[in-house]
């Protein structure tokens, strides 16, 4: 992710002279730098800016920069805003307004009207904050001295969705097939998906792709199993069956890449010439970051795409998950999580193990899957529905715990966990907000790289944690209706 690149813009004027120009750049490269050092993204300074040309100048320089995926301002001193107005009219990369001041304290003894004109991002970011505001900049506001973890964890959490953001707007799904018949909730409109998030959703028979696997050698299939032996580990008599998925595997990704495809979707209503359901395959798939969804479910395809992204680098796993069955018992309410087949490994906390087992559903040959209990944690789990005149959001809190019960019959890799604040709430929120039964669940990023996001795509989004409440969370959606009926 180093390749991608944060700008650094730092705001002044004339009105107290040119003298200290050269201490203001020194010191915006001095934070840049420090942030550089403390980020997944590059951080470069681009100086100060201190006329309406040069603020033009920079950000459409900005907006033309392929690698440049966001750009933060800080006002060292007073920059009257009327300067920014054509730049920020101009600007199409995500904003962060980061709200820092040079000197951490006030040096009492020393203190003069020097440094208090050198020091004046008190009322030079209020400014700031005003024009951004009237102009309905969507941007994030991040206060604190900027040597602090704290604000470069602010600060990384915005970075790691502006990448996933700049991700997005590139991003290709392949559908095989098309939604499982009768499912609303993995619908959608995808010209509008396109437009406000560039994801490019193209459909293609299950010929198509059963074209390119016919043309897989059996050497390919032998480098496949050579992984498939070196990840995880091998607990069936059945190689064939693994193979199958082998050959699934290699030319899933063929197809992709060819296509540039960084998502895909397979439905079990429409396999075709496939003797299984693509189980292993998507499993390993998934793991090396490309994006999927079950069912014909494109959305959610394409966030886990996004979410693997932002993640990259981080500890905890990032998957497509389905809110499977309850434990419902008092005071000790959890939900089992699980799909057919596809659960990432990217979660698991021991090697997972190749087996292969009989399907109930599908008419298909017993699939190879991939079996494991997943890492205990805080996660989140998100989705994206369709509302009609919108996207919305959904993200909920919980805590993947540890699953002590063996579950010989359930020979699928599964993920346990309480929601917060406990799972009554969270599900009846969940269902009042239109939540899918599809997530991406992660234990890698947290709810500000969400909300971020949502930002930046100008999206509805809607939060259930430890802090929600049914009956304020049902006056949030209704406002929002009201609202989004009036954009
Ligand atoms: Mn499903």
């Amino acid at each position: 992710m180093k390749n991608k690149k944060i700008w650094f813009v730092t705001g002044g004027q004339h009105l107290y002279g040119t003298d200290a120009f050269a201490e203001m750049n020194a010191h915006s490269s001095e934070i840049a730098a420090h942030l550089d050092s403390k980020l997944p993204v590059s951080v470069v300074s681009k100086g100060l800016v201190t006329l309406p040309d040069e603020i033009a100048a920079v950000f459409k320089a900005a907006n033309a920069d392929d690698e440049c995926i966001g750009v933060i301002t800080w006002m060292h001193v007073f920059s009257p805003s009327k300067m920014w107005i054509t730049g920020f009219n101009m600007l199409q990369k995500p904003l962060l307004h980061l709200h820092t001041q040079y000197n951490k304290e006030i040096p009492w003894d020393s203190i003069d009207m020097d440094f208090m004109n050198l020091n004046q991002s008190a009322h030079g970011d209020r400014e700031h904050g005003f024009i951004a505001t009237r102009m309905g900049i969507a941007r994030k506001v991040v206060a604190g001295h900027w040597s602090t973890d704290r604000v470069a964890k602010e600060i990384e959490a915005w970075a790691r969705a502006a990448a996933g953001y700049d991700f997005s707007k590139k991003l290709k799904v392949a559908r095989f097939g098309d939604n499982m018949r009768y499912v609303a909730v993995t619908e959608g409109d995808k010209v509008e998906a396109e437009i406000k998030f560039g994801w490019q959703v193209n459909g293609y028979g299950v010929g198509d792709l059963t074209d390119v696997i016919a043309n897989v050698t059996e050497a390919e299939i032998d480098q496949q199993m050579a992984i498939y032996n070196e990840r995880y580990e091998m607990n069936t008599d059945d190689v064939n069956a693994v193979r199958e998925q082998a050959l699934y595997e290699v030319g899933i990704r063929k197809f992709l890449d060819n296509g540039g495809y960084k998502a895909f979707t397979t439905t079990f209503e429409d396999l075709h010439n496939l003797n299984q359901l693509p189980g292993l395959a998507v499993q390993d798939l998934h793991y090396d970051g490309y994006g999927f969804g079950g069912e014909g479910d494109w959305k959610t395809s394409a966030l886990t795409a996004i979410m693997k992204y932002m993640a990259k680098g981080k500890e905890g796993g990032t998957l497509f998950m389905e809110d499977y069955t309850y434990h419902l018992e008092d005071g000790n309410e959890m939900a089992l999580g699980a799909h057919m087949l596809e659960v990432c490994p990217s979660i698991a906390a021991t090697k997972p193990r190749i087996e292969v087992h009989p399907l109930g559903i599908g008419g298909k040959n017993p699939p190879a899957r991939l079996v494991f209990d997943s890492k205990n944690g805080d996660a989140v789990a998100a989705t994206i529905i369709d509302m009609g005149n919108r996207f919305r959001m959904i993200v909920c809190t919980m805590e993947v715990v540890e699953n002590t019960h063996k579950m010989p019959k359930l020979p699928v890799a599964s993920v346990l966990w309480k929601p917060h604040p406990d799972l009554a709430t969270s599900a009846e929120c969940w269902i009042y907000a239109g939540g899918a039964h599809h997530t991406c669940l992660s234990t890698a990023l947290g709810v500000d790289e969400l909300r971020d996001f949502a930002r930046m795509c100008d999206m509805e989004f809607v939060l259930i944690d430890k802090n929600t409440d049914v009956n304020e969370l049902q006056k949030e959606l209704f406002y929002n209706d009201i609202i989004y009926k009036l954009k």
